[in-house]
């Protein structure tokens, strides 16, 4: 790509993650094992309606997906399209109307109350405000599923709080209490109590949503880590495409209790099929569409969006082609950006002149997906 290449490769440097060691328990899994391909939570029909004032609300409507085990799975959508209650459907925090959960093959719709206490124990969950104890230290509020558990000795309890808070950076800060943390520090120790019974899930409400940019990628990067380390399967709710587009494999986009679309991240971000998707991709990219549309009428030529993804992300493909082909090119748009590991770039070019048929067939050979907008 012209001129973009070294831009790419300065700014993926700058995102390079801090390479903590592990602490746990379970050793760290390499690469290739860490999505089994075995489904880990599975929903069969299930669905959920809330009764309003002798109305019923449909806050999820019949639905079947599954997560697998290892994965970061995303779940966006606008408040009130049903993110929230899908999530809490996983552990119960929420009855389902209708269906069947599986999580690790075990029907967790069937439990009794003695078995949905040892379910709970393994899924963590964390919120978009923390609920921490405000009346307990750091380490009392990490310490407490580990008490409530029962299982655990004192001094078992005491070496693995004090694991957890090295692990999430909270060392020096295991006797203060949650109001004298920031909201990042107030989050890391949700994190640290969240892992502490040594769950195979992780559910996160809006987890970031209180925090600002910084914070938030500082959060997000920790639980990709932890993700990594622990083989841990994350399932996390946003309405924020960047969070999605760094930590998560797979993505559900959600609206009027329904996932209209999912898949990998760059399939569904970079190729949207749905309205609602579609969308979601424009908001974040802040196109304005009756802006676009006045660029384009002042252009000559016909206009491709062009998607780079992985390696072809590097190869200095325009100018190849532009010698190629005598096809001129201005560039109209652009951004070069990652998601999760994989680096992509997207231009919007108006081509004149040259042979314009050979130029397309060059950019199908080489791997890049090309849209024709006019
Ligand atoms: P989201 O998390 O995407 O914002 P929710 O799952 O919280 O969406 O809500 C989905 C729909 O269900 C909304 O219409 C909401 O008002 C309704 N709803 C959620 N929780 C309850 C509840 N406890 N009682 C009644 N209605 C609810
Ligand atoms: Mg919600």
């Amino acid at each position: 790509m012209i001129g973009a290449d070294s831009r790419a490769v300065r700014r993926l440097s700058l995102r390079a993650g801090c390479g903590r060691m592990p602490i746990f328990c379970r050793p760290m899994l390499p690469v290739s094992t860490l999505s089994t391909g075995s489904p880990v939570i599975e929903f069969h029909d299930v669905h959920k309606t809330y009764r309003v004032a002798s109305r019923d609300v449909m806050a999820l409507q019949p639905t079947s997906f599954r997560i697998e085990a290892g994965e970061v799975f995303g779940l966006i959508g606008h408040s009130g399209a049903g993110k929230s209650t899908l999530l809490r459907l996983i552990n119960r925090l929420e009855e389902p109307s209708g269906g069947r959960i599986l999580v690790n093959g075990e029907d967790v719709t069937a439990l009794n109350a003695d078995g949905l206490r040892r379910f709970r124990q393994r899924v963590g969950m964390i919120f978009q405000h923390f609920n921490l104890l405000m009346s307990k230290t750091v380490a009392d509020n990490v310490a407490m599923p580990l008490r409530l558990a029962g299982t655990y000795s004192k001094g078992d309890i005491e070496r693995r709080v004090a694991a957890l808070l090295d692990r999430v950076g909270l060392k020096d800060h295991a006797r203060k209490y949650p109001a004298q943390l920031s909201g990042g520090q107030k989050q890391r120790v949700g994190i640290a109590r969240a892992l502490a019974t040594e769950p195979d899930i992780l559910l996160c409400d809006e987890a970031t949503s209180a925090l600002d940019p910084q914070t938030t990628a500082q959060v997000l990067q920790l639980l990709a880590e932890i993700n990594r380390e622990l083989n841990l399967t994350i399932v996390l709710i946003t309405h924020e495409m960047d969070v999605i587009r760094r930590v998560c494999d797979r993505v559900a986009v959600m609206d009027g209790g329904v996932i209209v679309e999912q898949g990998p991240v760059t399939d569904v971000f970079l190729h949207p099929q749905h309205a609602t998707t579609q969308r979601f991709v424009l908001e974040d990219e802040a196109v304005d569409e009756g802006e676009q549309r006045d660029d384009f009428a002042h252009v000559p030529g016909r206009i491709l969006r062009l998607t780079f993804q992985g390696e072809s992300t590097y190869q200095p493909l325009l100018g190849t082609v532009a010698r190629e082909t005598g096809v001129d090119f201005s560039i109209l748009s652009g951004r070069i950006d990652r998601i999760k590991d994989t680096p992509y770039g997207q231009l919007t070019l108006a081509l004149t002149g040259g042979d314009m048929q050979a130029a397309l067939s060059r950019f199908d050979s080489a791997d890049v997906h090309v849209e024709v907008l006019r």
